[in-house]
């Protein structure tokens, strides 16, 4: 009997619902914790997400991967220790995000590789990986982000080709067309992980920006540091091009955020 009071006990206490947040796939959620207290803790997506204060609140930043489903997902704070926890459960309504859809008829032989650039294709996106899971140590205290270029852009995040019928993967940056050597800036603090001449990409530069942020350049006509360098906002790291697999001079600006695929612009500040 006591047992079943002590679990009833625990039912009712278990944590309310707070506030509902709507989103759409690609979006990055900056949302207020609802509980106050130490150790602060906020989980979604099955992962735990970075909390930055600003004008004496506690901000949670949470990267909606372009690829999650619509539906409703929970965020789960907590904060305090062992002796009292505080919980809250607030939710996020995610809805498909409206990306173009375009379609083009190539004839099939460039539509296709050989051994030898898949190869290349595979080492080009192992090395890719390695960098998204590298931690950097780097201190942005609020990672808002100035545009690497200004430029038109010429094809948006998440649009989605298909190639003589097939889907291609979702366009997972912003493409932002500018004449070649013009100088492409760190949107915010960090550190060069990898630099690289890539068979689709061209010339390539990752940064690691710490919490989970990696930002990818792509086409470049030049980089203009190594791996391992450090950049402050706004230091001028490449150039412009259209090296790789690229029909005119653009930057390829991605995002992500502890592994989630997120809009460049919803970093912007
Ligand atoms: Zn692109």
């Amino acid at each position: 009997m006591k047992t079943f009071f002590l679990t009833f006990l625990l039912l009712i206490t278990s944590p309310s619902w707070a506030t509902t947040y709507q989103a759409k796939q690609g979006d990055v959620l900056r949302i207020p914790a609802p509980i106050p207290g130490e150790n602060l803790n906020v989980q979604a997506f099955g992962k735990s997400w970075p909390i930055y204060e600003k004008d004496g609140k506690h901000i949670a930043w949470i990267g909606i991967h372009l690829s999650n489903k619509p539906a409703s997902y929970n965020i789960q704070w907590t904060s305090g220790g062992a002796a009292s926890v505080n919980q809250a459960l607030d939710k996020v309504e995610v809805q498909k995000g409206a990306f173009r859809i375009s379609h083009i008829t190539v004839e099939k032989k460039m539509s296709s590789f050989d051994e030898a650039a898949l190869k290349r294709i595979r080492a080009d996106s192992a090395a890719l990986k390695k960098a998204y899971k590298s931690s950097v140590s780097i201190n942005n205290s609020w990672p808002a982000m100035i545009l690497p270029v200004e430029g038109v852009v010429s094809t948006p995040f998440a649009a989605q080709r298909y190639v003589n019928g097939n889907a291609r993967s979702p366009h997972s940056g912003l493409d932002i067309a500018a004449p070649t050597g013009t100088r492409v800036k760190a949107p915010l603090a960090g550190k060069v992980l990898l630099v690289s001449d890539m068979f689709l990409n061209g010339i390539l530069v990752a940064i690691g920006h710490g919490d989970g942020l990696t930002t990818v350049y792509a086409h470049l006509n030049k980089a203009l540091v190594k791996e391992g360098a450090i950049l402050k906002q706004g230091d001028i790291f490449a150039e412009v091009g259209n090296t790789g697999r690229s029909t005119g001079p653009h930057l390829h600006w991605g995002v992500q955020f502890n592994g989630n695929k997120v809009s460049p612009k919803t970093m912007l500040q």
